[in-house]
């Protein structure tokens, strides 16, 4: 990197820490010839990143913090841990990464996230599904919440005949 104060391309980097949570990588350099300091900041560059399209079409880049803030409404004061909300993250990532290298539709991520969801529990899934699919009206809803009950309440149909 070349030195502000002498041009010269002779430094040293004595350390590097991230920024903006790690979005920014920022590093302090030495210049050998000239002996001064400055710093500079390394940024992924915009078209590495992986954009969400909306459903309006808009695009904007992929923040882990909205589906991480999404998931933690969808669990709030449910017995689902941070850790597995985490984990619930790190692996829509895995699978959206590995499968999209520039761009993916939104309800793809909130697919993935629901269907992970629906594992742990089923109230957090037709919270968090209610958003990201933003159901038309309240029957949809229903029609959703029904699907959850009747998958897991398989012998529903026998409690009838108890009594
Ligand atoms: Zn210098």
């Amino acid at each position: 990197m070349r030195c502000p104060y002498c041009r010269e391309n002779h430094d040293k980097v004595i350390d590097s820490r991230g920024a903006d949570d790690g979005r920014v990588i920022r590093r302090r350099r030495h210049c050998q010839a000239c002996g001064k300091r400055f710093t500079t900041y390394e940024h992924v560059e915009e078209n590495n990143r992986l954009w969400v399209i909306k459903k309006d079409g808009t695009r904007v880049p992929y923040d882990r913090q909205k589906l991480l803030g999404g998931l933690q409404k969808a669990c709030y004061k449910r017995p689902v841990s941070a850790k597995a909300v985490l984990a619930i993250v790190e692996e829509v990532e895995d699978d959206i990464f590995r499968r999209h290298e520039r761009e993916v539709e939104a309800v793809e991520i909130g697919r993935e996230t629901a269907d992970r969801l629906k594992q742990l529990d089923q109230v957090a899934y037709v919270r968090f599904a209610s958003v990201y699919k933003q159901f038309r009206d309240l029957d949809d809803l229903l029609d959703e919440v029904r699907d959850v009950l009747g998958s897991s309440q398989p012998d529903a149909p026998d409690q009838g005949k108890l009594f």
